[in-house]
């Protein structure tokens, strides 16, 4: 049975790792998808991994269709929800904010453009994205679920990531305060937590420093970007009806 067969998707950070697994979860379960990312060829990438031979960018009446954005600026993002809702002719009941960035640096040197950058792709991105969505849904009176990536690294915290840990914490506080404000609209928010996920992003890390998370991991093994997807596509749907502000964590028990 196909969980989202009428849903409209939107996903950010759709060109890569988890961000185009959830591409591929939601739309095997029916859903079509607006792919967005700052990468647009990334994006058409992932919209041609769907498979669906009418998924071309532009074409009229095609499943899927391919949108850029820097999410990080507010005109972009307003631009993009008119462009989804232009296309697909109603706004998207979906919403999952995958796109986010790393810019490592230990606290006394850390770089007040890096702090910048880290929130405002990965925190206020998620407030824009989110702000724009719920009020075209507000406005048509529709029913959504919106999911935000957040990190379990916004837990617990990380050397070197004063300003992912702190971007990735704020995810999980706005997405409660989202939930207790949209509730009444029928417009549930939950935040999910990957652990240490197999990605573009993490193969930058050390092999050495991947060997001792590894060992950490209850699960004995790094997640993959299909591990998040599924949780992903259990919020977007009914299954997940009575589920609202909720930190879902994917990281195979490290850190619990
Ligand atoms: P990734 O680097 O593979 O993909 C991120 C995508 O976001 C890229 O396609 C990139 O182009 C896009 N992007 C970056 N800045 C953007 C912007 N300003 N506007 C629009 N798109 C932008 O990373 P990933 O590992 O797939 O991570 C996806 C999400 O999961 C991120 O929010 C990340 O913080 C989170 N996460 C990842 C892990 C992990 O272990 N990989 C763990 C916890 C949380």
């Amino acid at each position: 049975q196909l969980r989202l067969r009428s849903a409209l998707a939107l996903v950010t950070g759709a060109g890569s790792g988890i961000g185009r697994a959830v591409c591929e979860r939601l739309a095997c379960e029916g859903a079509s998808v607006a792919a967005c990312d700052l990468d647009a060829a990334a994006a058409r990438e992932t919209v041609r991994l769907l498979g669906s031979p009418e998924s071309e960018e532009g074409a009229p009446g095609g499943k899927h269709a391919v949108f850029q954005a820097d999410v990080s600026e507010a005109r972009a993002v307003g631009r993009l929800l008119e462009q989804v809702q232009a296309r697909f002719s109603r706004p998207p009941s979906v919403v999952v904010s995958c796109a986010g960035i790393t810019r490592d640096e230990f606290l006394l040197h850390m770089s007040e453009e890096d702090w910048d950058r880290v929130v405002a792709v990965n925190l206020k991105g998620i407030f824009l994205v989110t702000q724009a969505a719920a009020q075209a849904l507000v406005a048509s009176g529709r029913h959504g679920s919106i999911i935000n990536i957040s990190s379990i690294i916004g837990k617990v915290g990380n050397l070197g990531q004063t300003n992912y840990a702190a971007s990735k914490a704020g995810v999980i506080g706005l997405t409660q305060t989202v939930a207790k404000e949209l509730g009444r609209h029928g417009i549930r928010c939950n935040s999910v937590l990957p652990g240490f996920i197999a990605t573009p992003m993490t193969q930058k890390v050390p092999q050495k420093v991947i060997d001792k998370v590894t060992g950490m991991i209850p699960m004995g093994h790094m997640g993959s970007p299909e591990d998040v997807a599924n949780v992903v596509a259990f919020l977007a749907s009914e299954d997940s009806g009575y589920i609202t502000g909720a930190s879902v964590e994917v990281t195979g028990g490290l850190f619990m």
